[in-house]
Parts: structure tokens; sequence; C-alpha cells
């Protein structure tokens, strides 16, 4: 998410550090601020919304004096995109000075631990529990400091730390968020990509997770986190800064969808503590969720497919009637909604128009709502009864990939917690699910691995005319959405079809060499999609099946066959969107479209 820039050197750091920030505002931010140590003191100027607005609040930095500082653009989780919650944050006496990217998902319990201690807390962030703990640990040796914070805090971050008692000095450290080290002529840097430093230097260090660093003009220093010096090899960067911006990657697709595991786990880790599920944000009593008698999913585009998905998981799981809707038509067509309903609106940029009309239209009805939004602060989030973020961090990609793998995530907790409260599921069924969901990021990491092989198969088809998705229950869902990947980046026709309604119609379609993907993963549905896979090849459709590992029945009837590794029937749609995003992304190259920027389209669909 976002973007840190340090640098300690023999420049004045402030103008340094905006370009640095300018560098990397590809990644999307609401808010900006930096700090900047004079010899003296610590200075800090924030600014809500574009860099421009710190750059003339400080003059283009040259109104902060000194040689050495962080920066920061925020990507609000936790708390709205304002000043007092743009970093960096300070201790008390202003003498340490942090800038973070990421999420501590025990900030709660360590804000609650540090209040009743008497420290004072200005902002709503979870960043700030980091700057009073490390105060509290602080006896004038950062690195031990630092270390001691990294035990008590869980979750996922990139820091950058001023000690004021430590002129010319800049920490670091990081756990599966990104941060990499610049070392430059006139001075080093920290940056969490490098676009931020290339204007100063090729050569970079990679900071590995858990690994701490101390930077002066001269020096650059690495410790493990019981504090030891660890020894790091200098990397030399080839790539140019359009590559560089997409951390080496060909697209910020391909990125995006490398970045699910990571997307998965903060959506997922911080609502999970002793086997069960908190979604603290919600603040909603067993007993009103006792009370709701209907759910209303009610999303646009592949938001409306995971819609569709938890449909299936909330009626099994929690036997709770769902109606997934199209917020386009949900918003016109006057909804039957009763007092006891919830209505559930997802959006990725908290801004789609027929979403937050949507939205209006079941408030204006007095029913409760509920937001899934990726963007804190966004319109549906400020508006919705309550609201659960996805912590996807910023998606540049139109076609959505890490966000939707983040809001599957989110509907499968609420199912859970859900199915938990009207004592459908016991404690037991609750740890086994549990345990398939933290397994889902290695999983997906797993599959991701074999993008080759996906590869070479999607070049075979970059000239295909029409291509269809079938499956049944679930693996329906996972099918409109594999076809959606498809036409919208490569352009090919394609059409996803509940797979017994195959012959009413659409198997007239089919002819000698159709591509046709089958989706496979509900085994009591397996022998009903194996009948119709049969029925499309013996018309000479050409069959792709993603399925099951184990399930190699399969192979006797499809072509190709694609397996994903075994997770609870409610997930699969987790692992099996993602050979289908990347057949889906392969295509689109292979055809030389504009991947990221696809014809006609807009990332966040702010009109009707
Ligand atoms: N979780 C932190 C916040 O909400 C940091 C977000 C970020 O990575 O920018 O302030």
């Amino acid at each position: 998410m976002c973007g840190i820039v340090g640098y300690t050197g023999t420049g004045q750091a402030a103008p340094i550090l905006l370009d640095g920030l300018a560098k990397l505002e590809y990644r999307g931010y609401d808010s900006a601020g930096l700090a900047v140590f004079d010899g003296k003191k610590i200075t800090m100027q924030k600014a809500v919304g574009r860099l421009k607005v710190l750059s003339e609040q400080t003059h283009d930095g040259e109104m902060m004096p000194g040689t050495s500082g962080i920066a920061h653009t925020r990507w609000a989780t936790h708390g709205a995109p304002s000043r007092i919650n743009a970093h960096p944050h300070s201790n008390v006496e202003r003498s340490i000075s942090v800038v973070h990217n990421g999420i501590i998902e025990n900030y709660l319990k360590l804000r609650n631990y540090l209040a009743a201690k008497g420290y004072v807390f200005e902002s709503e962030t979870d960043t700030e529990v980091v700057a009073h703990l490390l105060d509290y640990y602080y006896n004038g040796d950062p690195i031990e400091a630092m270390t001691k914070v990294m035990h008590r805090v869980e979750g996922s971050y990139a820091l950058g730390i001023l000690f004021l008692d430590h002129p010319g000095e800049i920490y670091a450290v990081r756990k599966d968020s990104p941060l990499i080290v610049g070392k430059g002529k006139d001075g080093n840097l920290i940056a969490s990509d490098v676009p931020a430093v290339l204007k100063y230097t090729r050569q970079v260090y990679f900071i590995q997770n858990e690994e701490l660093t101390r930077l002066t003009e001269k020096d650059i220093c690495f410790y493990n986190v019981e504090g030891e010096t660890i020894n790091k090899e200098l990397s030399t960067i080839e790539w140019d800064v359009d590559a560089a911006e997409k951390g080496g990657y060909e697209h910020f697709m391909l990125k995006e969808m490398h970045e699910q595991p990571k997307t998965v786990r903060d959506t997922l880790m911080p609502r999970i503590r002793d086997n069960d599920v908190y979604i603290e944000e919600l603040g909603m009593s067993d007993d009103e969720i006792r009370a709701i008698h209907r759910i209303h999913i009610v999303a646009c585009g592949s938001a409306s497919h995971t819609g569709m998905t938890a449909k299936y998981v909330f009626e099994e799981m929690a036997r709770i009637p769902v109606v997934a809707d199209l917020a386009s038509e949900f918003r016109y067509r006057d909804p039957i909604l009763e007092k006891n309903d919830l209505v559930i609106i997802i959006s990725q940029s908290g801004e789609t128009a027929d979403s937050l009309a949507a939205l209006r239209e079941a408030k204006k009805k007095g029913v409760m709502t509920l937001g899934i939004v990726n963007v804190v602060g966004s319109s549906i989030a400020r508006e919705a009864d309550k609201i659960m973020y996805t912590w996807a961090g910023p998606e540049i990609a139109v076609a959505t990939t890490k966000a939707y793998s983040a809001q599957l995530i989110a509907q499968y907790l609420l199912a859970i917690k859900f199915a938990e409260a009207r004592n459908i599921i016991g404690k037991e069924e609750v740890a086994e699910l549990l345990k398939d969901l933290k397994k889902l990021p290695d999983q997906i990491e797993l599959l991701l691995h074999n993008k080759g092989n996906i590869q070479r198969f999607a070049n075979r088809y970059i000239a295909a005319k029409d291509v269809f998705f079938i499956g049944r229950g679930i693996d329906y869902a996972i099918s409109l959405e594999g076809s959606l990947k498809l036409k919208e980046i490569s352009y090919i026709h394609s059409e996803a079809y509940a797979a017994g309604e195959l012959k009413h119609g659409t198997i007239s379609l089919i002819e000698d060499g159709t591509l046709v993907a089958a989706v496979i993963t509900q085994e009591k549905l397996y022998k009903k999609t194996i009948s119709n896979v049969v029925e499309v090849s013996s018309r000479g459709a050409f069959v792709l099946a993603v399925t099951n590992e184990g399930n190699t029945e399969v192979e006797k009837v499809a072509d190709y066959v694609i397996y994903i590794p075994e997770t609870s029937h409610y997930f699969t749609n987790s692992l099996a969107i993602i050979p289908l995003q990347l057949f889906s992304y392969y295509v689109s190259v292979g055809k030389g479209c504009d991947v990221d920027k696809p014809r006609n389209l807009a990332k966040s669909v702010t009109v009707e």
C-alpha cells in the first residue's frame, strides 16, 4: 500500500522526500506527510489530498530545513483520511517520529494497554500505537526498542523512524510490506519501492521480512530481530522507471495478481483470534445477527460475482436466504425490503454510482445497510450503517483481481460469523473453516507459480472468437468472473452459463474447437457438470477444466486440467479464480491489448 521515503545525507531532506513521494504516487494515496530533523527538533507537516498540497504548504520542502527525514503517502485503513490521521505519528514528547505502511492487527489491544499506562492518543490510526510502544521500550538504543516492538505487534508493517537523540540517523524495518534501501553518493535512502530512489542511485538493498536497518549519511547497517548485525548483498537495478513502478512486473494486473496472497492475509488475519471470527467494526450483537431474515447483496461487475458466491455460502452455511442483485437493477426496481432485511453493498472504490444509489435506496426504506469497501472514507463507507473494509490496498489495473479476492474473504468471514451467531455451526466447524481460510494465501501462491503453463495454454487461444465458461452453484459464480475477466481485457466474446442451462440454448453455439472452460469444484455436483462436459466435448469443444486435486475423473473427459489445492467447498472460488485470471491476462498479453487500461473501461465507475 501507499508509500514511504526516508533520506539522510548532505542535501536538504524535504525536497528529496517530496520528490520520492511523487515517484510513488502511482501506488494511490489519500493524504501525505513528512518529518524532518533539523539537528535540534523534528518538525512535521501533513496534508489531505494530493501531494501538491503538501508541496505548496512547505514551499516544495524549502521551508523545512534539515538533512534527514521520513515521508509518507497514506492509504487509510484505520481512521478516515484526515490531517490528524496522516503520518508521521509521534510519541507524546515528539522525540520519536514514525511512518508506517501496512496494518497492525492487534492495535486495539495495544492501544488499550498503552492508554492504561497513561499514553494519550491523537489519531484513530493503528500506526500510532507503534510510536507510543517505541517510546515505552526506548532506553536510548533504537534497535533494541524496535526489536521489542516487533515482538509485540502483529500484522504487516514497513516502518521508517526518526529518534530525536540520534541526529542524522534513520531507522527502518519491515514485515510483509515492501521496503528497500538505496545507497546514494550524497546520502542514503529508504523507500517502499525502487522508483523513489532511482534519481539518486541504482544501488539498492532489498530488506527481507523482520530485518532492521540503520542509515546515516555514510553507513548502512542491517540487523535481525535479535538485534544482531547481518550482512546483505547490494543489487544494481537495471529496470527503467516504468518497469520499476510495477515492481518489475510487466503490468499492474500481474503485480496485483501476485499481491493476492498478501491481500487475502491482510483482510483475514486481523479478524481471526483464538479460532474465532471478530468483526468488531460492525458493532453487531449476536441478537442483531439472529434477527436478520434475509440478505440482499447488491453490487456491480466483479463485486457482484463475489456477492453471487456469497449467496451460496450464506445460504448453505448460515441458512439465511440471500438475494444477489445488480445495483443498476436494484435501484430502479422499487425493491421489496422488510424490517429485518440486511442490504450488503460491495464496491472496491466505495464510489460506484449504481451501488451508492442502491445503498441510498435501501436506507430510504429503513433497512440496515452494510458496506464492503476498499477505500476508507469513500461515499459508501461514510453512508452505510455498518462498514467492513477489505484492506486490499490501492488497485491500479482496471480489471480487478486483488480487490475481488479480498471481497470474497470479507464475505466468508461474515457468513461464518452469522452462522455461528445463529447456532447453525459450532466451535469445531468454525475452527475447521478458519484452518482452511488460513491456508488460502499459500495455496494462491502455489497456483500463481503455475503461470508458465497457463501462459503456454493461453497462447493457443489468442485467436479465439468465443469462449464459454460453465459451472454449477459456486462454480457458476466463478465462471461469471472468469468470463468477465477474459472479455474485459482480451476483447474476446465469452459467456458464462450455469452448466445445466446449456441444453436450453447455448449448446447450439458449440463448434469444432470452441473453448469451454468448465469449473468443477463442488463435489456434490461433480457428476452433473462432468455430464455437461461430455455433452460439449462430443460436439467438438476443447475443454479446459479447473477442478479439485484428486478429482482425476475429469481427465477422462477434459482436454486440459488445472487442479486447485484442497479447501472447504465454500472457499474454492478463491483458488479456482487464480488460473482463470492468469489465463485472461496471458490471452490479453498475447493479443497485444492494453492490459491495465482496456478500451472503453474505467477503474471506478462513478457515472450511471
Ligand atoms: N494502517 C495505517 C493507517 O491507516 C497505514 C496505512 C498505509 O499503509 O498507508 O494509517
